[in-house]
This record gives structure tokens, C-alpha cells and sequence, in this order.
């Protein structure tokens, strides 16, 4: 499905159960992101004699981190200064962090506003228990022309600040996302093919 894109593609795994995901794991799918903490942790138990990289890539609770902040590879939602503090109490080593950022200002929407970056890039500096990676960002729904230009900005402002990852594109504009060099595709239901 993605034999031309050289990055790594997470199976977003919160459609699917430990079966589905054995499969895919057969298939080589050797990533996989959950949204939800509870999720992750049985997941992980249920899965754990094989060699899976997990990620975090959903909404996270400070009172959450505890249980899941020592257990992940990398977390694509750093999105607000609590979270950050939280990482700094709980984390046993440095985590690898990417930031969520909000680039079609959706006010539903979680991720640091553009505006706000620079202040949060600035606060963060001072907890050596994140190791920040790169930004993850979402696109917006139904709206191809905004989802490119929010992933051309995610992809600019890792150049800017020197980072190497760009955690952006799913089902629906994974094309957009090889286009403007991401890293990290976080594709879910398209991989219901690989199971049928
Ligand atoms: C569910 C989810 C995905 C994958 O969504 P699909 O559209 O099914 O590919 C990617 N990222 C996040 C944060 C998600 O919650």
C-alpha cells in the first residue's frame, strides 16, 4: 500500500483488536499508535511477545501519564505546558516527544497554536525529560485544499527549528502528506484491506 514511501507508517490501532493486529503484525505492520491509555496498556499485555513499537498519539490526561509515559516509544500529542510537567515528574528517562500543533485552527481542535509556539518551544527547553522529535499535525476533514497547507506549514516548521520528524497524514490524505515529507503516517481504517 505505501511500497513507495520510505517513512514509518503506525498502524492507528483504536479500530482494531489483538487478532487484527497480529495480523497486520504478520503483514509487517511493526507499529502501532492507540489514542487511549487503558487501551495501550492491555493491548501491550495481551501483545507483549512481539516486537511492537508503540506510539501515543492520542489526547493525553496529566493524570494518565504515570501509567503510560515509561511504556511508549514516542508521544505525538505534547499540546499543553501540564502535559509537559507531568512527563518531567513521571518520565524514568527522556521520552521522545513530537508536538501536536493546531494548523487549521479548528477550535475543537487540541494542538499549540501557531501563534503560541515560539512561548511553548521556549517553556518546554527546561525538562530534559523530553526529548522533542518533531510536530505531528491533523488535517481538516473534507477540506483537501486546508489539510495541504496545514501539513506544508508542519513540514516547514520542522525545517525551521531543526527538527527531523513530521507525524501527519491518515486514510484520507496520506497522498498529501508523502507530498510534504512526513515521517510518520498514522493510517487506520484504510487497513482494514489488509484484512479481509
Ligand atoms: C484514528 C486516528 C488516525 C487514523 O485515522 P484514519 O482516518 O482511520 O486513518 C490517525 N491519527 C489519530 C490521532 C487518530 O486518532
Amino acid at each position: 500500500m505505501f511500497e513507495a514511501y520510505k517513512g514509518t507508517v503506525i498502524c492507528a490501532s483504536k479500530y482494531y483488536d489483538v487478532t487484527e493486529i497480529r495480523k497486520l503484525y504478520q503483514k509487517g505492520v511493526h507499529d502501532f499508535g492507540e489514542n487511549r491509555v487503558q487501551d495501550l496498556l492491555k493491548k501491550q499485555e495481551e501483545l507483549k511477545d512481539l516486537d511492537i513499537t508503540w506510539h501515543f498519539i492520542g489526547h493525553l490526561q496529566t493524570n494518565k501519564v504515570k501509567d503510560v509515559i515509561n511504556r511508549i516509544d514516542s508521544l505525538h500529542t505534547l499540546d499543553r505546558l501540564h502535559l509537559a510537567e507531568s512527563i518531567q515528574k513521571c518520565a524514568l528517562k527522556p521520552v521522545k516527544c513530537m508536538i501536536q500543533v493546531n494548523l487549521t485552527e479548528e477550535t475543537q481542535k487540541s494542538g499549540v497554536l501557531l501563534s503560541n509556539l515560539d512561548q511553548f518551544l521556549l517553556e518546554i527547553k527546561k525538562y530534559d525529560k523530553i526529548k522533542l522529535i518533531g510536530f505531528m499535525t491533523i488535517g481538516k476533514d473534507h477540506d483537501d485544499k486546508a489539510t495541504e497547507l496545514a501539513f506544508q506549514a508542519c513540514d516547514m516548521l520542522a525545517n525551521k527549528y531543526q527538527l527531523p520528524y513530521r507525524s501527519m497524514g491518515m486514510s484520507d490524505d496520506y497522498e498529501l502528506a508523502i507530498k510534504h515529507h512526513t515521517t510518520h503516517l498514522r493510517i487506520g481504517r484504510k487497513f482494514m484491506e489488509y484484512l479481509v
